[in-house]
């Protein structure tokens, strides 16, 4: 009886009266208060030990364990994936090592930026995200066409660094080992090959401008609308350890390596015979030089010293990259009709005859999804709550929808 009358929590000792709750335990009494704040130091430990063990959990990563994290996402793209899987893995290693002690004599690993060349579509956007996503780093992507040198009209080079903050909800420390891709790094070539004779004000000094920060260096970034620091004018952002990925479509580049290529072979020093070089291709010859020759200058070049490339996708691979990653397209329209209780199926011969009509419209991987929406938008209309919980597409099915879609859309231009 006596017990009772003192109830109250063993943490503050509030009296049973002053507390919303009071959870009892085996010997001992909790109120609402003390959970809440015992909650709140939880959060911040947890989040603390979290990023302290981020280094840790790096280690396990092997170049065979991040290129089968990445085959779960992407089809193909083999070389690209095996020198992506090496530069993130030794760029970490860089970062575990300065974790080490700062010891003087040691070794200093370089940064390994890396540059990827591939027509538009071919998934250059979507190995960079998806080794963000494995490695659990902030990720941004940025327009290089937006930028421009600092005084011109456009956003300025450090706009990379904003983007990769907000990535990380304006924790500093978590954006400084986050990854930045650039994507159209090739809108900002100079334009032909001689600097002497092309001033190229906006290429050339963005070039320019984003040495420094692919390098390493400590930037002043304007928040733009951060919550934590309302009130700072700027946030210093220390870029030695973001790893910068820059992709681009390079387009005619095929011509310069062809050239290369052909000259190599006329040289006594010809290495691939003229036989050997598969045409169809010819971006899995690229060389440094080739971009130099594109209009980069050398000195952007050596700060992305990791050189690959991305293949054209082929009617086969765009048909596996329907069906077969994790979240595959055709995967995640099964999920959408099965939240409405719809068995969704689709067979061979209409996954083929949305194939060829990408590879027809030339519309590469990005053009698989516009083309399944104009098939699924009137059964994703009109089924949900009907009596209906089945649907197989066939190749007629899909036919019609696409056709009606075409002309529609001819229509419409007419
Ligand atoms: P890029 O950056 O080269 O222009 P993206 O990475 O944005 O191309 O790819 C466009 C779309 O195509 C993405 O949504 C991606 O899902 C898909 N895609 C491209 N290549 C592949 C691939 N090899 N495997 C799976 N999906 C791919």
């Amino acid at each position: 009886m006596a017990k009772r009358e003192t109830l109250e929590c063993s943490f503050c000792g509030r009296k049973k009266e002053e507390t919303d709750l009071l959870i009892a335990g085996l010997d001992a009494h909790i109120c609402d208060k003390c959970i809440e704040q015992a909650h709140g130091i939880v959060v911040e430990e947890v989040v603390g030990v979290k990023s302290n063990a981020l280094s840790s959990e790096l280690i396990l990563k092997k170049p065979l364990e991040i290129k089968s994290f990445i085959d779960q996402y992407m089809i193909g793209q083999t070389d690209a994936k095996r020198v992506m899987a090496v530069a993130v893995y030794n760029h970490y290693k860089r970062l575990l090592q300065k974790n080490t002690k700062e010891d003087e004599e040691e070794i200093e690993i370089e940064k390994s930026n890396i540059i990827i060349v591939g027509e538009t579509g071919t998934g250059k956007t979507l190995i960079a995200k998806t080794i963000a996503r494995m490695l659990n780093v902030p990720f941004a992507i940025v327009d290089a066409t937006v930028l421009t040198e600092a005084g011109y009209v456009g956003e300025d080079v450090e706009s990379l660094l904003t983007r990769l903050l907000q990535a990380a909800d304006y924790d500093v420390e978590k954006a400084q080992r986050g990854i930045v891709f650039i994507d159209e790094i090739d809108k900002i070539a100079r334009k032909g090959d001689n600097p002497s004779i092309t001033r190229d004000v906006s290429g050339e000094g963005v070039q320019q401008g984003l040495l420094k920060l692919l390098e390493g260096t400590v930037v002043n970034v304007p928040p733009q609308g951060g919550r934590k620091h309302p009130d700072q004018k700027f946030i210093e952002v220390d870029t030695k350890n973001i790893l910068f990925v820059a992709g681009g479509a390079f387009s005619g580049i095929d011509r310069v390596i062809s050239k290369r290529l052909n000259r190599q072979a006329v040289g006594y020093s010809a290495s691939i015979s003229e036989d050997k070089i598969n045409e169809d291709n010819l971006l899995q010859y690229i060389l440094p030089t080739d971009l130099k020759s594109f209009g980069l200058i050398p000195e952007i070049i050596g700060r992305l010293p990791v050189l690959t490339h991305m293949n054209p996708l082929d009617a086969a691979t765009l048909k596996s990259i329907l069906t077969e990653p994790k979240n595959s397209i055709i995967k995640q329209y099964q999920k959408l009709f099965d939240m409405d209780g719809i068995e969704f199926s689709i067979n061979d011969k209409a996954l083929q005859y949305i194939v060829d009509k990408a590879v027809e419209y030339k519309l590469g991987a990005r053009g698989l999804r516009s083309l399944c929406e104009a098939v699924l938008t009137d059964a994703m209309f009109e089924l949900p709550g009907t009596e209906t919980k089945k649907l197989h597409i066939t190749k007629k099915y899909a036919e019609d929808k696409i056709l009606k879609t075409t002309l529609n859309k001819l229509k419409a231009v007419s």
